[in-house]
């Protein structure tokens, strides 16, 4: 039984009213603050927020403007926390809302806790990937022992991390329905990974379901999120909404319910590879599997064979997921596959995402009023007007420079042409405001 003194966890303040940080949450994205409060404390909605970070508050969940995440972080191959904290400093700049540090290279520790010290969004980890890695060091992952990935747990929670993913459905039922599917790709996630290869070798459960009351109690006292990981992601199109798939769906939303009892907060991370026609089904089966918890997906990529354009093959079925219903989009970058992103893939992965994210929010009736700035700035041939509204004002400024037109009022592309001018000055001469503009230009406009 709980003592009266123990502290209540943000989702339990919010059954009993509306915490300042969930109002200031509730301002930015225009929502009723009362509103918000009760979906945070049903579990319908998220707001990531470890007091030893304090971050900006993002609330990720049902009537919320898409949120997106964007992964940092060092490989064995590529340490370099510099670079890393300019990838952060990217995403930011082009509306990433979270920022994950999934480094597995380099000084670990102090890696995270410099990204925890600069970056203002709230902060995810992946704790098992330092668990796995430091076991690797010493002997190999599958040597990891249950203090060592509650040990790294509890260091994210101290350092300040606001939500961290965590591998619950991974199970020893899940992984011997994988070991008997016809699956392609196996396994794709690192989590899942380092999981499924502990369980196989030992023959025992996973620690994160084991003891998930003891993880509960963890996040209750450091008040850190969950982001319930899907190890068994799908890894390719032909693999997705399989049985190992939905299997682990299964155990996380057990994982969620339990969550909510505890008073903690949890979403669900989702495929991977769907094909198009599967997305809206997946969004539908998360959303009533898990009572209606933030799904956070990761892409999801709508086809195999664009390495290279995983951003763009990402945006699609992140755009199609969150229309949907889905909360929260992991951006994908042209690296994904291939390396370890650079700034600049980092620049493109998240404009991609942030597109998706803004498409679907258009059809939730959120944030239009940008679209309709940006179509009166283009029939005014306001260019200026134009860049202001652009997700990236200086590559529209940059690319519309490099094609400078004869006249300035139009744009290289059709000229003395444009379409948008001619009807103007039509509209106009037969209103009467103006002589007929005809008269003073070329054989082209006739
Ligand atoms: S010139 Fe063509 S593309 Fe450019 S603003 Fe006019 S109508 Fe649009």
């Amino acid at each position: 039984m709980r003592h009266w003194f123990v502290r209540m966890t943000l989702m339990e303040d919010c059954a009993k009213r509306v915490p300042k940080i969930v109002s200031a949450a509730a301002i930015n994205e225009g929502v009723p603050p009362d509103r918000l409060a009760r979906q945070i404390a049903a579990g319908r909605a998220v707001l990531p927020f470890n007091p030893v970070h304090s971050p900006e508050p993002r609330a990720i969940g049902e009537g919320l403007r898409v949120k997106v995440n964007v992964n940092i972080g060092t490989s064995n191959d590529h340490a370099d926390l510099k670079e890393e904290l300019q990838k952060a400093k990217v995403a930011i700049k082009f509306g990433a809302d979270a920022i994950m540090d999934l480094s597995t290279g380099g000084d670990l520790d102090s890696i995270r806790r410099r990204i925890i010290k600069e970056v203002r969004l709230p902060i995810g980890t992946v704790p098992i990937y330092q668990a796995g890695m430091e076991t690797a060091r010493r002997s190999a992952v599958v040597d990891m022992t249950e203090d060592d990935l509650f040990g790294a747990i509890e260091k994210h929670a101290r350092d300040g991390v606001d939500f961290m993913t965590v591998h619950c459905g991974v199970t020893k039922e899940s992984v011997e329905l994988l070991s008997r599917s016809k699956r392609i790709t196996d396994v794709v996630s690192r989590g899942g990974s380092f999981l499924t290869a502990w369980i196989l070798h030992h023959g025992e459960e996973n620690p994160l379901y084991s003891n998930y009351d003891y993880l509960l109690e963890m996040a209750r006292e450091h008040e850190f999120a969950l982001s319930l990981g899907d190890g068994l992601r799908p890894g390719c199109l032909a693999d997705a909404t399989d049985a190992p798939q939905l299997r682990e769906l299964m155990t996380l939303g057990e994982c969620v319910e339990r969550a909510r009892a505890a008073g903690v907060q949890a979403m669900v991370e989702g495929p991977g590879h769907v094909p198009m026609h599967q997305i809206a089904a997946n969004v539908a089966i998360e959303k009533s599997i898990c009572k209606g918890a933030p799904f956070y997906v990761l892409g999801p990529l709508v086809t195999d064979i664009a390495p290279g354009y995983d951003h763009i093959t990402g945006a699609i079925g992140g755009a199609i997921a969150a229309m949907a219903g889905a909360d929260f989009l992991c951006y994908v970058t042209p690296a994904e596959h291939l390396s370890l992103p650079t700034v600049e893939d980092v620049k493109v992965g998240t404009i991609a995402s942030v597109i998706a994210a803004h498409a679907a929010d258009v059809t939730r009736g959120i944030g239009f009023e940008r679209d309709l700035a940006m179509a009166k700035a283009r029939k005014a041939l306001d260019w200026e007007g134009q860049f202001a509204c652009s997700l990236d004002p200086e590559n529209a400024r940059a690319v519309r420079a490099r094609r400078r037109p004869a006249e300035d009022e139009v744009c290289s592309m059709c000229g003395d042409l444009c379409a948008i001018k001619m009807v103007r000055d039509e509209l106009k001469a037969k209103r009467g405001n103006a002589k007929r503009p005809g008269e003073k230009r070329g054989k082209a406009n006739r």
